[in-house]
């Protein structure tokens, strides 16, 4: 079998176009537009690269972009009485907080201090307990952009196997809640997991979340199964030398030949967490009035 590649960068383009239009009617009926603000604390050149391409897609939904750029030496106090100021504005609908950040923060502090209905990143205690517990969440962006995915390409979830590997606080947990929510039944595998090629060989749907290139070896995939990577791992590059590229947790090739589909690393997976963080201000600025949030955006 040769796996179809799955498009996450055309799917996340057509997520993005639905924000839009989701944006243009709340403006236009009831004269909301949604708002997210971003704080960057320091100069991580990764981290503004990040920052720099959430504004320019918040803009580009129509929605309202809020850049709070903040020396490395900012004290506790000093940050958290922006997050307060941003809890407090009505034009703030979603607040993000670039991590990492510099060192003498922390990051859970500074997550705790984002009020729950407007951390669109999803990684509140609030918000984790929600997911779990059927509620109202906002869900991480990565985990719910990957149940779209499959969503879309299989439809009904429902009595599927699924096996995530990777139990993070940011991915593997809230991926495997998701799932659970769709009725398929769930393993969560990780670094002590037991025989983890024959775990991974019941999956109908298999997502590696882990960050060790080219892991899952294409005998460890179910004939047919989808295969989501999430992984990210930057590598030299084997033919441009001073280059580099970025590999997936998949053995791309192995496991195309025996998957149904495959999201390839780029193009797959990652496109489609701004994407999501789009959707979740649309969601956070829904339920802050009191609207229902659009279905196709939500979990
Ligand atoms: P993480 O916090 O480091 O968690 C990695 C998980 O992998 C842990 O649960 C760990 O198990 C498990 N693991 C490590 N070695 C393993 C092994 N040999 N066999 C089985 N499981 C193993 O990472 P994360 O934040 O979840 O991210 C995982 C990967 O996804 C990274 O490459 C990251 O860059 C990528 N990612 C991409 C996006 C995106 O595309 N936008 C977003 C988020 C993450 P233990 O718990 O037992 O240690």
């Amino acid at each position: 079998m040769t796996a179809k590649i799955i498009d996450g960068k055309a799917f996340a383009a057509r997520i993005r176009g639905e924000v839009a239009h989701h944006v243009a009617r709340l403006k236009a009926d009831h004269g909301l537009t949604p708002g997210l603000a971003v704080v960057l604390v320091g100069e991580d050149p990764a981290s503004e690269v990040y920052v720099g391409h959430k504004r320019k897609a918040t803009v580009e939904a129509g929605m309202t972009s809020f850049e709070h750029r903040l020396p490395a030496e900012t004290s506790e106090a000093e940050l958290f009485s922006l997050i307060d100021r941003l809890n407090a504005d009505p034009a703030v609908h979603g607040i993000l907080c670039q991590f990492p950040v510099p060192a003498h923060l922390d990051e859970r502090r500074t997550v705790a201090r984002i009020d729950p209905a407007k951390d669109v990143d999803g990684l509140s205690v609030t918000n984790a307990g929600l997911l779990a517990t059927g509620g109202d969440a906002l869900v991480s962006c990565t985990p719910l952009g990957c149940l779209m995915l499959l969503r879309d390409q299989m439809g009904d979830l429902t009595g599927r196997e699924a096996v995530v590997i990777g139990r993070s606080n940011l991915f593997g947990k809230p991926m495997a809640q998701l799932l659970l929510r769709e009725n398929c039944t769930v393993t969560m595998a990780h670094s002590r997991t037991a025989d983890l090629p024959d775990v991974c060989r019941r999956a109908d749907i298999l997502v590696a979340a882990v960050g060790r290139a080219e892991m899952v070896q294409g005998d460890w995939v179910k004939p047919g199964a989808t295969v989501i990577d999430v992984g990210i791992t930057r590598v030299p590059h084997p033919d441009r030398p001073g280059k580099t590229k970025l590999l997936g947790d998949c053995d791309f090739d192995s496991c195309a030949a025996v998957a149904g589909a495959i999201t390839p690393v780029p193009g797959g997976v990652g496109p489609m967490t701004i994407a999501c963080l789009l959707a979740n201000t649309v969601t956070a600025a829904c339920r802050a009035t009191g609207l229902d949030a659009p279905a196709g955006l939500t979990a």
